[in-house]
């Protein structure tokens, strides 16, 4: 079709013009010259993006890879972790745990709340013992859109006086929603390449502060490969990964760091937020016809990254074929919303709004909408377009 597709789902996000082109190189070097010393150039640049005076671990890998890494610096077989869950992700991480032989203690909130910290809170006053060595997290739940109160985990954490390492999964929110890795006390975090990063996916990112390098190093043994010990260390960079970097990726890695930078992180998460409240202000217009509606009901729960929808009988599959197939606008399926086999499976989809975007992508995005919308019949309000024009127009 001409003109530029529109990949609009939550993750991997549109690439910037900038990171493709500096992918697109010969093979470097890998152990002495330009790659090495660009390369040292990224941690301080992934920190300013964490807000974190604390460590970065690199990895070859994609978020699940993130989640398996993290868990095998801090935590062995047969200790325990807590998972508060608000969606698919917070279950995937446990599993990941549960790999590991990590017994996981899983509070579900269900699919459309953030969690409830005050059941969180009890779960961890009743372990006076302290089994729980870590709580695991999701800030963003991709699947449902929930963004949870990561600084209000460790109030409640504090509250209790609990050691556990407060650990959180940002591989949908970094670089789009608000976060605060030091303010918020977090002690590790995770994250990806291929969503706020703007970077293909195949590299993943582990951050800890010094209290996990601390419950790292009483570790009886960690994986050679997940240790982040060496990987921490950017004077060793041929040891740090293993094997051979993932060359374009860093040169990829740095443009999009470049760009970030040069933004700063106030006007980016101000970006996205924009953004994000120009696509609700549509969607409450759209559900005025009584057919879709927004998953998470209160903006403060939203991700500002990625949002979950729904729209009845079927019809959020139909839109996205309607709207990948003529006019290449290629919306996110339902993830986690209806089990394998449940017709209502159809019944959700997700707008991807991470990254490399602005006001006019988004109002581009919403009028292909609109027009599957119309063309499926489904009962809309008028105007949502001139909503959320007046939200970018401030
Ligand atoms: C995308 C995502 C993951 C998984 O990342 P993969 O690269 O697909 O393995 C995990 N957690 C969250 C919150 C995500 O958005």
């Amino acid at each position: 079709m001409p003109g530029r597709d529109y990949l609009a789902i939550p993750g991997p996000s549109v690439m910037p013009d900038a990171v493709l082109s500096a992918m697109h190189r010969a093979a470097p070097n890998i152990y002495e010259g330009a790659l090495v010393d660009m390369a040292a150039t990224l941690g301080p640049d992934l920190r300013r993006v964490a807000r974190t005076q604390g460590h970065v671990a690199m990895y070859i890998g994609n978020g699940h890879a993130a989640w398996e890494a993290a868990l095998s610096n801090v935590v062995a077989s047969g200790d325990t972790v807590l998972v508060p869950a608000t969606g698919r992700f917070g279950h995937g991480w446990a599993d990941t745990a549960q790999g590991l032989g990590v017994q996981t203690e899983i509070l579900d909130f269900g699919k459309k709340d953030p969690f409830d910290l005050a059941r969180v809170e009890e779960a961890l006053a009743a372990d006076t013992a302290h089994r729980i060595k870590a709580v695991l997290a999701v800030h963003v739940d991709t699947s449902t859109s929930v963004r949870n109160d990561i600084a209000g985990l460790r109030a409640a954490l504090d509250r209790t006086g609990h050691p556990a390492l407060l650990m959180a999964d940002c591989i949908a929110s970094l670089g789009c929603d608000v976060f605060e890795m030091d303010a918020w006390g977090v002690d590790v975090m995770v994250t990806g390449s291929q969503k706020g990063l703007m970077v293909p996916p195949g590299m993943c990112f582990v951050f800890f502060n010094d209290k996990a390098a601390s419950v790292r190093a009483g570790m009886a043994q960690v994986s050679r490969y997940w240790d982040w010990t060496p990987r921490a260390n950017p004077e060793q960079f041929f040891q740090y990964w293993n094997g051979t970097a993932p060359t374009q990726h860093l040169y990829g890695l740095r443009a999009a760091l470049d760009m970030l930078m040069a933004e700063g992180m106030e006007a980016v998460w101000k970006r996205h937020d924009t953004l994000a409240r120009a696509i609700w202000a549509a969607c409450d217009v759209w559900a005025e016809g009584g057919a879709l509606s927004l998953n998470v009901a209160d903006p403060d729960n939203r991700s500002r990254a990625v949002t979950s929808l729904r729209l009845d009988q079927g019809r959020a599959t139909a839109l996205r074929r309607w709207t990948e197939g003529q006019i290449s606008l290629t919306l996110g399926i339902g993830l986690g919303m209806a089990e394998p086999g449940d017709p209502k499976r159809d019944d959700f989809f997700r707008l991807g709004h991470m990254g490399h975007l602005n006001g006019n992508m988004v109002m581009g995005m919403l009028g292909g909408i609109e027009a599957g919308l119309r063309s499926l019949d489904v009962p809309i309000g008028d105007n949502a377009l001139g909503a959320a024009a007046q939200v970018i127009a401030g």
